[in-house]
């Protein structure tokens, strides 16, 4: 998979994002990449929002 795949050109750019944590495994849903985790671990990209 490639990696910079934010970009997606379907949806509003307000549209969430789901963000796994690669190391706790915490989800976080955004509208922005959040960063770094609390853990210290690095968050994923899993793609748009599941309502
Ligand atoms: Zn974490």
């Amino acid at each position: 998979m490639p990696h910079g795949q934010d970009r997606e050109g379907a949806n509003s750019p307000d549209s969430e994002s789901t963000y796994e944590c690669l190391q706790c495994g915490q989800i976080v849903t955004a509208t922005s990449h959040p960063g770094v985790c609390e853990c210290g671990g690095e968050f994923q990209n899993r793609g748009k929002s599941l309502e």
